[in-house]
């Protein structure tokens, strides 16, 4: 039997990325990710998987982001017993990011059933901090650039993906008949980027799955000036800045870039808080993780001092210091979680800090349709939260460039490395906008076809 790929998520969306590889009577995932966003995805979670999860051999793991690992407890828990092929910083990474997630259904699950507002008597979480624990005994982690065997019919090799700490793209040799070389791009990041080493060039593929999540845009240039003004202003008006972010890579990167502000004499010295455990934590593991680290990052860390550190930096990890900021009537700036508003401690410095014109929030990149994070964006006169109409007068600001994905520009030119197009190309992990911009730009540019990926579809792979 020829060998195939099915597209079982991340196609035609950028969540839920699953592709179940066949070969030789072996099977195995490329990605293990939850489905994130509308309700619509969000309950494809619960759905039976289409294949036996005890029948699959292994997992290969592109990054530790819950849209590509975050199904591992639910695969786990219905028998799957494989290996988890990743990288280093990819294992130190996940059982951060998949406690949390186990954490935040808890809460979520506990909050349905006393309010009632559940189908379900009583509502379940998807999966349970138990089921995590089952998940992290499988991790074997593998260097960028070893080949190591995987299930007796496949060879894999992690190159850098420049994306977030630990992030890989995949080189799968499927020794069947024919044989046939899979690239995977994963997510791929940015080149230039402070921190993380630039994304590594595939050169050779006969089948290629390229992501697309920004294949319809170019992001904006560097966001260091902005980000000084906006700064400076705002402490001028003896204001605080709050910024809503990410815990893994986006947070990092904020960091470093106040850091070399200040290091350059670019900005007032302000308190920085970073008001997130999981944010804390990340970052810790991000300067644990030196064959990760760019040249500028490797020359600082040298030096025995973690760059990633404003020059007063206060890490907050208990809720009551978190509230006692409120108490403080100095200019400072509020790193916290969650990333676009919708959840998280972010929402308590929002109440308190939307009404005062001295003010400002700065949104650091995309906001979701029918986030508090969009609506801020767009202008929203008040904002809902825990039941509260608050009154928006702080200066809202938007700033490009510190996206984590690579833009039109950058897949084309990761795509440019190949020595010779491959025979097929997908394009996987985008919204349809995106997917169907890359392709285009890939015919228009480069002379290739490549076809997006259909969810539910098997392809041959020979
Ligand atoms: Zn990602």
């Amino acid at each position: 039997m020829n060998p195939t790929i099915t597209f079982l998520g991340g196609a035609g969306t950028v969540t839920g990325s699953k592709y179940l590889v066949r070969a030789a009577g072996r099977q195995m995932l490329l990605e293990c990710g939850l489905f994130q966003g509308l309700k619509p995805l969000r309950l494809r979670n619960w759905d039976r998987p289409p294949f036996d999860p005890r029948a699959v051999d292994a997992v290969l793991l592109s990054h530790a982001h819950l849209d590509h690992s975050g199904y591992l407890p639910i695969l786990a828990r219905n028998g799957f017993r494989g290996p988890i092929h990743c990288t280093p910083a990819t294992a130190s990474l996940l059982p951060i990011v998949l406690r949390d997630a186990a954490h935040i259904q808890d809460e979520d699950t506990r909050r349905a059933n006393q309010h009632g507002y559940t189908k379900h008597h009583p509502a379940l979480p998807l999966f349970s901090a138990a089921d995590v624990e089952h998940v992290l005994p499988l991790l074997q982690v593998h260097a960028y650039g070893e080949r190591y065997p995987v299930a007796n019919t496949f060879h894999a090799r992690f190159g850098r993906a420049g994306h977030i700490l630990g992030s890989a793209t995949i080189d799968l040799e499927i020794e069947a008949n024919p044989a046939v070389r899979l690239v995977y791009s994963g997510d791929l990041g940015r080149w230039g980027r402070p921190i993380l080493r630039d994304p590594e060039f595939a050169t050779l593929a006969d089948v290629l799955l390229i992501e697309s999540t920004y294949g319809g845009r170019v992001h904006a240039g560097t966001p260091a000036e902005r980000l000084a003004t906006i700064i400076t202003e705002t402490a001028r008006r003896g204001g605080v800045v709050i910024i809503p972010s990410f815990a893994i890579g986006r947070t990092q990167e904020l960091i470093w870039t106040i850091r070399a502000l200040e290091d350059a004499g670019r900005l007032p010295t302000v308190s920085v808080f970073i008001d997130s455990p999981m944010a804390i934590d990340v970052t810790d593991i991000y300067c644990r993780h030196p064959e990760d680290h760019d040249i500028d990052m490797t020359a600082l860390m040298d030096q025995k001092r973690c760059p990633l550190c404003c020059r007063q930096y206060h890490l907050v990890r208990t809720a009551e210091e978190s509230k006692a900021l409120a108490n403080r009537r100095d200019p400072m700036i509020i790193i916290a979680g969650s990333g676009m508003a919708t959840g998280g401690r972010v929402l308590h410095h929002l109440k308190r800090c939307l009404p005062d014109h001295r003010n400002t929030v700065l949104l650091p990149g995309f906001q979701a349709a029918g986030t508090r994070g969009r609506a801020l964006q767009n202008g929203a006169r008040t904002i809902r939260i825990h039941g509260q109409d608050v009154s928006v007068r702080a200066r809202v600001e938007t700033i490009d460039g510190l996206s984590a994905h690579a833009d039109r520009t950058e897949l084309l030119r990761w795509l440019r490395g190949f020595s010779r197009p491959p025979a097929r190309t997908y394009i996987v992990h985008g919204e349809p906008e995106g997917a169907d911009a890359l392709a285009a730009a890939i015919q228009s540019e480069l002379g290739w076809t490549a076809v997006v990926a259909e969810d539910g579809a098997t392809v041959p792979l020979g």
